[in-house]
């Protein structure tokens, strides 16, 4: 696909525009519809700045591209800088645009991949276009990567790329990449909100075997009676209030910001009073475990002997032995826990040259607005690249409007982001790489 020309839009919302209308659904379970036409987008885009992307299949159409730019000074450690060109499905009845089609209309770009994260995807192209196409470079050496599979956990994308080609990333010590750097409300007061961990996941499934027989007979042996049971419990389960370092740090900012006590007032009440980021903010305060997936049964006179039902759990980084114990009780003993798929939780401290190299790039372009750290509820393919010993960050900035309620569009029905964050977006990370 060849960029469509349209001089009202600027380079970063053309670059949006174009990698939204590439469908790169990512099912889960290795379906997909791929990512290979996103990454040649990529690949050539990377190569008109003078760079030599290579590509990277997992799996067939399963593409990861790299690329190292070269920096002023060689002796600095090189920092990661990484997106993923896959999006979660959409379906496209319950959305008032394409969900494909990269729609401008009321001063944003609508389409799955407009937050999460074609829009980053975008910047990084954008900016590396602003430092190289002006003759500069980098302060230092960068990786720069997009990833296949994100959505799915990253087993075809980052995990593959730092198992089979952890070379790519010597000498990288730092990462910045998505759901961080944007900006909320808080009571007239713009505040950017920096992710500096993530809570740990672990998908995992609930087999609860039984008797089978007929629909009208006495079973208490029933399979699906038994993981019902289970399915309510665990998902109504209340988790106990843990506050880590960075939700600590971050609740006590927010205490002063809106000049409360943090004394007087609940962890919970605070996390709350975020507004549209308390989607984000109160899921970390405790473990989560959602049902999301059920599956038993094919007649409704038949009782089978089998019964299956798929959760969410997501625990702050250090609790998952505890809340899996806790799960496999509430489970009982007609149910087994199975886990699918596990991937670690991460905290580092807001603190260091980076971070005060982000706060430096955002107040340059939004002075006097506050930056704060906060630990994502979901996961990055930060977690990927913390096994090479890479300490990452969310770093996508955003200045948005107070009254749009951004958290709710990741993986929303009509996803969008403002023209005008983009522009700010690509400024500030433009700024930071030309700095960092
Ligand atoms: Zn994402």
């Amino acid at each position: 696909m060849t960029s469509t020309s349209d001089p009202a839009l600027d380079r970063t919302a053309h670059l949006t525009r174009d990698l939204i209308r590439f469908d790169s659904s990512n099912y889960g379970d290795g379906k997909s519809n791929g990512e290979t036409e996103a990454a040649q987008y990529v690949e050539a885009e990377l190569s008109a700045l003078g760079l030599k992307p290579q590509l990277f299949d997992a799996a067939p159409g399963r593409t990861s591209v790299v690329a190292r730019v070269e920096g002023a000074n060689p002796d600095a450690p090189a920092l990661v800088v990484h997106g993923h060109l896959d999006v979660v499905p959409a379906i496209a009845e319950d959305w008032s645009v394409d969900p494909f089609g990269g729609e401008i209309k009321d001063g944003m770009i609508w389409g799955r991949g407009a937050v999460d994260m074609k829009n980053m995807d975008a910047m990084i192209l954008s900016a590396l276009g602003e430092i190289l196409g002006s003759g500069r470079q980098p302060a230092r050496d960068l990786v720069v990567a997009f990833f296949a599979d994100e959505e799915a956990g990253g087993v075809l994308g980052s995990h593959y790329m730092v198992d089979e080609h952890p070379e790519l990333f010597d000498g990288a010590t730092e990462a910045i990449s998505e759901v961080g750097g944007y900006s909320i409300d808080l009571a007239g007061q713009r505040a950017y909100l920096v992710q500096t961990g993530e809570k740990a996941l672990i998908w995992i499934k609930l087999i609860a075997r039984g008797r089978a027989g007929h629909g009208s007979q006495i079973n208490s042996e029933n399979a699906i009676t038994r993981l019902a049971g289970a399915v309510a419990r665990i998902g109504s389960q209340e988790w106990p209030v843990r506050l880590t370092k960075t939700t600590r740090q971050l609740l006590d900012r927010v205490a002063g910001i809106l000049g409360q006590d943090p004394q007087q007032v609940s962890a919970e009440e605070l996390a709350v009073a975020t507004g549209t980021a308390s989607r984000f903010i109160s899921a970390t305060l405790r473990a989560t475990t959602n049902p999301t997936m059920l599956d038993a049964g094919y007649k409704v006179n038949v009782i089978p002997d089998r019964a299956e039902a798929r959760m969410d759990v997501r625990v702050l980084p250090g609790d998952e032995v505890e809340v899996m114990a806790r799960i496999r009780e509430l489970a009982g003993p007609d149910v087994e826990v199975v886990v699918m798929h596990e991937d670690i939780g991460l905290e580092t401290a807001f603190e260091g040259a980076l971070v005060d190299q982000m706060i430096d790039s955002l107040n340059r372009f939004d002075p006097g607005a506050e930056v704060l750290p906060y630990l994502l509820s979901a996961g990055t393919d930060n977690k990927a690249l913390s096994m090479l010993g890479i300490r990452g960050y969310g770093f996508a900035p955003l200045r948005l409007p107070a009254d749009l309620d951004f958290p709710a569009l990741f993986h929303g029905v009509d996803e969008r982001v403002p023209l005008d964050a983009l522009v700010f977006g690509t400024d500030v990370l433009t700024d930071l790489l030309l700095r960092y």
